[in-house]
């Protein structure tokens, strides 16, 4: 039986990492994998990770299940963080899941059972995830114009031509704010059309919100979210709290699923727990618990949001550092746009010789697209960067 699977293709980036794994030069540079690190290298962990977990090793006695839909503390403290506190929590159904791709998987399988025929659109360029999570569910989707290869800014004219041809009923996939992989973002006033747009057609948004906190801060990269949670009837966000928290590898994320009819609410919160149910059971506790320890303690929020205060601004100081280098090396401001970008991630705009060349030269990993890990860089590797872009004529 086993012997008749088929291969399936590997994912690029995990390739990627064992490529660099590989790699005996000691100057290599990873700017693959999208997880923070800081200047040393390290993805740390949080001090109010590491504070709340010492307080639960105390206090906790059991280890016994928790909810199918997962703890209500965290579900509660999780929609609070993303909609904020004015928010009307009662048109809110949630389930805690396996990270952010397991919200995002939930979500589609939610929009499957409620709508067996949705198209689903997606940006193009996407995650890769979203594409072979959509065709592992035998879902329907379509691209829309998302990044403008010129100006490295969005192709704003090019998504709303797209999304013009979106029917009632069919589901828009966005990034709620640190669009990966290019890094190019909406401004608040294209935000506004998408929502009117949205409004117009009754399109349902599903918003994936991965990277809060990573941009122009947790209210700011929650506005878009916010913005469209207010106008639409419904919503659907697929949160992760792996990267604003630094707990990758617990798997806590989140997903909500907001409408405005009681009936609708209570029939989603009891098919997300059906769907947790068939696809595990019980969503995992310990990242979810820390989570919620931290954002209802006044003391440990403080530092968490102070810290992940410092973490973006690395990445910022970063971005303007590596477009002034940029200046400096090609005498242009071509790549000026790094510092517009937010997040994690940046798309270059190289091609895949040129990737290939950077990385065989001169011992630098990006994805084979051109995307880079911003926080792969620190202010001694920065000018290395900047200098191998040149020599490889990008
Ligand atoms: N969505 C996007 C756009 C992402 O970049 C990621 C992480 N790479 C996720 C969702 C999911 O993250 P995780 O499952 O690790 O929480």
């Amino acid at each position: 039986m086993l012997g008749n699977l088929k291969p399936q293709a590997p994912d690029k980036i995990l390739e990627l990492m064992a490529l660099y794994r590989d790699d005996p030069r000691a100057d290599k540079i990873d700017l693959g994998v999208g997880v923070y690190k800081n200047a040393l290298g390290v993805t740390p962990i949080m001090r109010a990770v590491k504070a709340a977990e010492k307080q639960l090793w105390e206090a906790e006695t059991t280890k016994s299940y928790t909810a199918l839909v997962g703890d209500q503390g965290y579900r509660d403290a999780m929609a609070g963080l993303i909609l904020g506190a004015g928010f009307d929590m009662g048109r809110v159904a949630s389930a805690a899941t396996p990270g952010g791709t397991g919200a995002v998987h939930m979500a589609l399988e939610l929009i499957k059972l409620a709508a067996p025929g949705a198209k689903v659109w997606v940006s193009d360029p996407t995650w890769p995830n979203h594409l072979s999570i959509l065709k592992h569910l035998g879902m329907e989707s379509t691209a829309y114009r998302y990044f403008d290869d010129e100006t490295r800014g969005v192709d704003f004219d090019g998504m709303m031509a797209d999304l013009a041809r979106v029917a009632p009923g069919d589901v828009v996939l966005l990034h709620g704010c640190c669009h990966n992989p290019t890094g190019a973002n909406l401004n608040p006033t294209q935000w506004g059309e998408v929502a009117a747009h949205l409004e117009k057609t009754g399109a349902v948004p599903l918003i994936d919100l991965a990277y809060q906190g990573f941009g122009d801060g947790l209210e700011a990269d929650a506005a878009a979210t916010r913005l469209l949670a207010g106008r639409l009837p419904e919503v659907l966000i697929a949160a992760s709290c792996s990267k604003n928290f630094g707990i990758y590898r617990e798997r806590a994320g989140i997903l909500l699923a907001l409408s405005s009819d009681p009936k609708a609410k209570d029939l989603t919160q009891g098919t997300l727990a059906y769907l947790n149910r068939q696809n595990f059971s019980f969503p995992p506790d310990h990242g979810a618990r820390l989570v919620t320890m931290i954002l209802t303690d006044p003391a440990l929020k403080a530092d968490w949001m102070a810290e992940l205060e410092e973490v973006r601004k690395n990445m910022l100081a970063l971005r303007e550092q590596l477009a002034q280098e940029l200046r400096r090396v090609t005498g242009s401001d071509r790549f000026g746009f790094i510092a517009q970008h937010r997040g994690m991630f940046s798309r270059l705009g190289a091609t895949p010789e040129q990737v290939a060349a950077l990385r065989a030269d001169h011992g630098i990993y990006m994805v084979g697209d051109s995307r880079l890990n911003i926080a792969g860089l620190n202010d001694k590797t920065v000018p290395i960067l900047a200098e191998a872009i040149g020599a490889a004529g990008i």
